[in-house]
């Protein structure tokens, strides 16, 4: 936000307001007229106090002054006019030249000096000057205004860091974090130490070293990564997530951030993840979620040698009903056992559709007895539901346990070996695994 500013070429002096103290008529009547030929509008004042007051009035863009005055002197007014406008150009007209007075108006700042008798040319030169770099200053404070502007327009949230320090922080930002305004959010001292999260929860650079997240952010955004932010209290438990990408200007040592929300995209890419892995009639696990579950499940048993069980089960004649009753009755069965099923087992089960009229329960720490015991209840159950058009439903069961080292496919062929056992064995029954 430092661009070089473009310096308006047209004499800025005369379009200025020059206030001029001087309690000396003579010189008055002197340098009056030089003066406001130069400038756009010419005020004087006889002595600080008057100064003071015209200052307040009038809002000068320049401020001429004499030291020695009545009532208030020159170094005093200045004291009192940068208190309230620090920035505002002084040129001091003195006869003083011993160091102690120029101790204190160097303290001052003042900006430039004119040593009496006053040479009308030497004054020009230091009034144009000052109207220089205040033309300067303004056009500067103009593109910065500009700038910002144009920061405050934008509805993504962001922030400008220079020097490893937040800089600037936009409207839309403020509003994200609950600030009417920034010098709300200027006053709470908050800062920004502890908004930023990562995407798992934790905090984003460490939380004890003030301004350690923007390190984090430059490293997360240079991976087009995702980040919390947490908005204030209350609603402050719940984090938004959104992406950060940043803009560099090296030569400045500045940083613009830029944070867009992601939350919609982030609900929809849950929806998807959960529509990829559910099965859409039943709304039981579909057959590549169930792999993932297996493998996973599987490799912690193993490796903790924990038990593991399994169940494969299977409506029995259920061509006859599809032929009875039409494929959309079938489907309202099939939809029917698995919601029987998901309300019997319990939260740690996984129920699947393992393809047609087959469902796979798979129960963590769940042995054989247990896991037989399960499906003689699941049995039951369907089998005494009445179900509306088509009657009573029966399932075979197969059912096994996990063997030390064992794969999916020795699992489950096992499960379907005692499935097929149970449709052999008359149906409407469970069977265990040979051995088990
Ligand atoms: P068994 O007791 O030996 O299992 O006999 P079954 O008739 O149940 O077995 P079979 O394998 O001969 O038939 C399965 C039937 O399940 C055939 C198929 O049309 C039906 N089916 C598979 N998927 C669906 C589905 O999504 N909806 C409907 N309505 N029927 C399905
Ligand atoms: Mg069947
Ligand atoms: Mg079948």
């Amino acid at each position: 936000m430092d661009e070089e500013p473009q310096i308006p070429e047209h004499d800025f002096l005369s379009s200025l307001v020059v206030l001029y103290v001087e309690d000396d008529p003579e010189i008055h009547i002197l340098l009056d007229r030089v003066i406001a030929r130069h400038v756009g509008t010419l005020i004087t004042a006889r002595d600080g106090a008057e100064g003071v007051a015209l200052f307040r009035e009038r809002q000068p863009d320049i401020i001429i002054t004499d030291i020695l005055m009545p009532t208030l002197d020159g170094l005093e007014m200045t004291r009192l006019i940068r208190g309230q406008e620090p920035e505002v150009p002084i040129i001091v007209t003195t006869a003083h030249s011993d160091a102690e007075f120029f101790l204190r108006s160097i303290d001052l700042g003042i900006d430039r000096y004119v040593l009496k008798p006053t040479n009308p040319k030497v004054l020009l030169k230091a009034l144009h000057h000052c109207a220089h770099a205040l033309s300067l200053r303004r056009a500067r404070e103009s593109a910065n205004r500009y700038v910002r502007f144009i920061l405050d327009i934008q509805p993504n949230l962001l922030i400008v860091v220079a020097h490893q320090r937040l800089e600037y922080i936009n409207l839309a930002f403020l509003t994200f974090l609950g600030f009417p305004s920034r010098e709300a959010f200027l006053a709470s001292g908050t800062g920004l130490d502890d908004r930023f999260l990562s995407r798992d929860g934790t905090p984003l650079g460490n939380p004890n070293t003030p301004g350690s997240w923007i390190q984090s952010l430059l490293t997360t955004a240079g991976e087009h990564r995702i980040v919390l932010l947490r908005p204030t209290e209350p609603e402050g438990s719940h984090a938004i997530p959104f992406t950060v990408t940043f803009n560099a200007l090296p030569e400045l040592d500045q940083y613009i951030f830029s944070f867009s929300d992601v939350t919609h995209l982030e609900q929809e890419k849950q929806l998807l993840e959960t529509q990829a892995f559910t099965d859409a009639l039943t709304g039981a696990c579909n057959r590549a979620r169930l792999q993932g579950v297996l493998k996973a499940e599987l490799q912690r048993a193993n490796r903790h040698d924990l038990p593991l069980s399994v169940i494969l089960c299977d409506i029995d004649h259920f061509k006859r009903v599809n032929d009875r009753f039409g494929h959309q009755i079938g489907d309202d069965v099939l939809r029917q056992v698995a919601n029987l099923m998901k309300t019997n087992i319990r939260a740690e089960d996984f129920l699947a559709r393992w393809g047609g009229e087959e469902f796979m329960i798979v129960s963590p720490l769940n042995d054989l007895e247990n896991m037989s015991l399960l499906a003689e209840k699941l049995r039951g159950i369907i089998a005494g539901t009445p179900f509306p058009v088509v009657g009573t439903i029966t399932l075979s069961f197969g059912v096994t346990q996990r063997r030390a080292e064992d794969t999916i496919r020795e699992l489950t062929e096992r499960a379907d070996k005692a499935l097929y056992a149970a449709k052999a064995g008359g149906r409407n029954r469970v069977e265990r695994a040979v051995e088990d």
